[in-house]
């Protein structure tokens, strides 16, 4: 699966639990990066909470989402930089979105921030951001653009999900959830050590890399489970992390009970909706990997 993909797929999961974290980075060029934007945004002010429920996505037709394909709806904010060049997105933008930031969005429960090309944005500009991401009302979602990660202050980047859509860029390590399911659930004496392996793995790939981690990982338990527990009627049935691979699949599911299942279904969600609201990598992973012994 590509970035792209998986990017798609973990804010469409995002958006069907209504559990939008409040930052946002997307790295990569301004054309998709500037679609994922807009998706996210029109997904946040869209009225239709069923068929977001139902479908992770904007529904299209309601008025916010009319208004906000013509790109009048009041509660998506945009600010960019003045031109191309570096420093172009000077302060006094910034200070515009500050000094509105704590007044309720006017029609949606959300008021969306898209901050375009903040490779651009003056370190001034950066430190003024800042405090806004830090401390930011429980309407505001900030959706920022890049085209370079490396260009944005650090203390910039940890506040927000990221995500990298550079090409072929892979942010998820593609590691075998089969197997570490098998870990998980198995009687390996040596847990501990590849436990220690598997963090040190991902904690490289950053926040959205071990939330990745977290969908594949609940995507790869849930075909266990359907096999499991539709052993005797599989036809048509559609698994999200094994590709349909039911030979693989019945290897794994042969060794669990349905009870161990859940309970490693129930952890992963705990730990990710954790992570999602700005728990420390490590710190998580750690815990989650302790809590699933
Ligand atoms: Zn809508």
């Amino acid at each position: 699966m590509t970035a792209i993909n998986n990017a798609g797929l973990i804010i469409k999961n995002m958006i069907k639990s209504d559990r939008i974290p409040g930052a946002f980075i997307f790295e990569g060029s301004p054309e998709i990066t500037g679609v994922f934007a807009d998706m996210l945004a029109k997904s946040a002010v869209c009225s239709d909470l069923d068929y977001k429920k139902d479908n992770g996505e904007a529904c299209g037709v309601c008025e916010a989402c009319r208004k906000a394909l013509r790109k009048i709806h009041p509660d998506i904010i945009i600010a960019e930089p003045d031109g191309d060049g570096a420093q172009s997105f000077h302060i006094e933008k910034v200070r515009e979105i500050i000094d509105g930031l704590y007044l309720s969005p006017n029609e949606s429960d959300k008021k969306i921030y898209i901050i375009k090309d903040m490779q651009n944005m003056t370190p001034q500009g950066q430190n003024a951001l800042l405090k806004s991401l830090e401390e930011p009302p429980p309407f505001a979602i900030f959706i920022i653009t890049a085209a370079n990660l490396d260009l944005l202050l650090e203390t910039v980047r940890s506040r927000a999900v990221k995500f990298n859509l550079w090409d072929g860029a892979l942010d998820a390590p593609q590691d075998n959830c089969g197997e570490i399911i098998k870990n998980i659930l198995g009687r390996n004496p040596d847990k501990l050590s590849v436990y220690q392996d598997i963090i040190k793995n991902l904690e490289k790939s950053g926040k959205s890399g071990v939330l990745n981690f977290y969908y594949n990982l609940e995507n790869a338990a849930r075909d266990i489970l359907i096999v499991k527990i539709f052993a005797d009627n599989l036809s048509g049935a559609r698994f999200l992390y094994f590709d349909n691979n039911l030979e693989i699949l019945e290897k794994y599911a042969g060794n669990y009970s349905v009870k161990k299942i859940l309970e490693l279904c129930g952890k992963i969600q705990e730990y990710k909706s954790d992570l999602e609201y700005n728990a420390n990598t490590r710190l998580n992973l750690s815990s989650f990997f302790s809590a699933i012994i």
